[in-house]
């Protein structure tokens, strides 16, 4: 897999990942965070991709070089860094761990289309950190993928 570092259009730091071929390509920016793909070339008016997305993606989302470009959503075993919206309606990070259920709490994370399952770990998003800037919440989540490596 080629894997091409470039200037972010958005942020013009050198940390534009390019990953895979033109047709397939993605773009991923690991300073301000936000991401593109050969599915959302063009404009917001006509893109359909860009028609599928929530209200909050389609207001963080932002035209630039004809494409549109959405803020990055990781969902990892060890946790998940999103984008939300402070008190003056700016764009922040947080980052919230992955936890245990305890056992008798279990019951109230059904599983979807599911009656017998229940799920046993949630993102404890009540107690997520937050950052200003996407890198710094990637900080912090590859500290704890570096914690997990080491047990
Ligand atoms: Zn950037």
């Amino acid at each position: 897999m080629n894997n091409i570092i470039s200037n972010c259009p958005l942020c013009e730091e050198h940390s534009l990942h390019l990953i895979g071929q033109e047709d397939s390509q993605m773009m991923q920016c690991l300073n301000c965070g936000y991401t593109s793909t050969s599915k959302f070339i063009g404009k917001k008016e006509t893109n359909e991709e860009y028609s599928k997305l929530t209200e909050d993606m389609k207001n963080w989302s932002k035209e630039f070089n004809g494409r549109i470009w959405i803020p990055t959503m990781l969902t990892l075993p060890i946790g998940m860094l999103y984008p939300f919206d402070d008190d003056n309606g700016d764009m922040k990070w947080r980052f919230a761990e992955m936890v245990d259920i305890p056992e008798e709490e279990q019951k109230n994370y059904p599983v979807p289309g599911d009656t017998e399952h229940y799920y046993k770990q949630r993102y404890d998003v009540d107690n997520a950190k937050e950052y200003d800037e996407f890198f710094e919440g990637m900080v912090e989540l590859n500290s704890r993928l570096k914690e997990e490596a080491n047990g």
